[in-house]
């Protein structure tokens, strides 16, 4: 069965146990929604009938997890779960030295927090919200590299989350070579669309570090699924394994971060590693200070299992091509539609051009945020806006200064929804398509200093 134009994706796998979920009316949704100020994210969960906020942490585990988490040595330093997991990612990364962490982003904070300061400079093809937000805590500032075309939601190119690598020469001379604490690949490139990025773009990235003496950071929460898109866009890979494809990329890095909850398949974890022996020392003391012993960094030794496990299955070549697949599928559908959405499909998620989409709201207005709202009033959908409520920031009047894109995400969790949760998906989108012209913006009422997404407060504008 290898026809891809098949219509009908089966899911590689069957279903073992089961969680109900609940289908509530509009009227509750509208309160439920008002309740929260808007934001989807202070929804109860019971509240929402498909949850496609993010692919992180979302997914479900395979019973192959699950007996090892029964298995899990839960030995306060050097358990066998923690042996088993530093073999895997040692093998994966061919680094010596590997640092658990609770998730991703205290693996940013760590090493985010020794390479950042003030006056240091980091680029990368799109630094993802917590990693900005990680880097400018510290003093210092993130400037993402991206080419022209990759805002450009409808170009249609196969690695749209490549770095410009003639940009980053040009800033990294302008900003001398020593003040460049690091260059971070995010691969897949998430908050750009979850594109791919090609083997090439990171080879040439490599020579730019080797030239300037500049460490390179892989990013690598979706390595696996990076791995698919390289063996079937990229000349040269046709016949190399995913797993060798990752491995191939991540040897030519200095230091993987990775949050686990993505391509780990697990539910809680992350990971740091690193080559050199010096600067693994220095984060090692800040692990042991804020997440836990070296061999455990916050995590249990069921999760460290589940983890070893799931970074060897993200790799079955039946479950990226559903994995892949699946997502295109909704993609697909919904540009039938004529939904402007963000071409080609990336990986894990679904953008839609919320700008174009609701074209009668002004960007200070969140049109994002707006179409948020409506997909779960009008179907229980949760998602998130990528666009000014996330990424903009205010000039010295208070003005808004906003991002390039207004995005709505819609995040597929993995081994989670079938396709006929996907097919209602695409039908909600038939009720927004004919109410659009009577949507409206919001303002914030409530904003934090920092990733104000997250807790941000709307009123609707009438
Ligand atoms: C999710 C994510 C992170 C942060 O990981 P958490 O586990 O959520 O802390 C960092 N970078 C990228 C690209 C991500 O997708």
């Amino acid at each position: 069965m290898k026809n891809t134009k098949m219509r009908t994706l089966a899911e590689p796998f069957r279903i073992k146990m089961v969680e109900p979920v609940r289908i509530t009316t509009e009227e509750y949704r509208r309160e439920a929604l008002e309740k929260c100020g808007y934001n989807p994210f202070l929804l109860h969960s019971e509240d929402v009938f498909i949850d496609l906020l993010t692919d992180s942490g979302t997914g479900a585990m395979s019973d192959r997890q699950w007996a090892g988490m029964m298995m899990g040595d839960e030995s306060y330093a050097g358990a066998k779960s923690w042996q088993h997991l530093e073999a895997v990612v040692k093998g994966l990364t061919g680094m010596p030295h590997i640092l658990p962490t609770h998730q991703g982003r205290a693996a940013e904070r760590i090493l985010y927090g020794i390479l950042g300061g003030k006056g240091k400079v980091f680029l990368s093809n799109t630094h993802f919200d917590t990693t900005r937000a990680n880097i400018e805590f510290t003093g210092a500032t993130a400037i993402d590299v991206m080419p022209e075309h990759a805002t450009d939601p409808e170009i249609d190119l196969p690695f749209k989350g490549n770095i410009d690598t003639t940009k980053l020469q040009e800033l990294i001379l302008q900003h001398g070579s020593t003040n460049i604490a690091a260059i971070i690949m995010t691969v897949t490139n998430n908050s750009s669309g979850g594109q791919p990025v090609s083997m090439r773009n990171v080879k040439d990235v490599r020579n730019i570090c080797d030239q300037h003496k500049i460490m390179l950071v892989i990013d690598g929460c979706r390595i696996a699924e990076n791995s698919y898109f390289v063996k079937h866009r990229e000349a040269g890979y046709e016949h190399t394994s995913y797993e060798d494809i990752a491995k191939q990329m991540l040897r030519l890095a200095d230091a993987f971060v990775m949050s686990a909850k993505k391509d780990g398949l697990v539910n809680m974890g992350g990971l740091l590693t690193l080559k050199d022996d010096a600067l693994s020392q220095q984060c090692t003391n800040l692990l042991i200070i804020s997440e836990g012993f070296a061999t455990y960094g916050g995590l249990s030794g069921r999760d460290m299992e589940a983890m070893a496990i799931g970074l060897k299955e993200v790799f079955d070549p039946d479950y990226l091509h559903y994995r892949i697949r699946s997502t295109a599928y909704l993609g697909e559908h919904l540009k039938a539609k004529g939904i402007p959405v963000v071409w080609p499909i990336g990986g894990h998620a679904v953008y839609i051009d919320a700008k174009k989409l609701y074209h009668h709201i002004p960007v200070e207005e969140y049109p994002g945020q707006a179409l948020v709202c409506d997909l779960y009033t009008q179907g229980g959908i949760r998602c998130v806006e990528v666009g000014s409520v996330m990424f903009g920031k205010y000039d010295a009047n208070k003005k808004l200064l906003p991002a390039k894109n207004e995005l709505v995400r819609l995040a597929i969790p993995r081994r989670v929804y079938t396709q006929s949760h996907i097919d209602y998906v695409i039908d909600v989108f038939d009720d927004i398509l004919e109410m659009r012209e009577q949507k409206r913006g919001f303002k914030i009422s409530y904003e934090p200093p920092f990733l104000r997404h997250f807790t941000a407060q709307f009123e609707k504008l009438t």
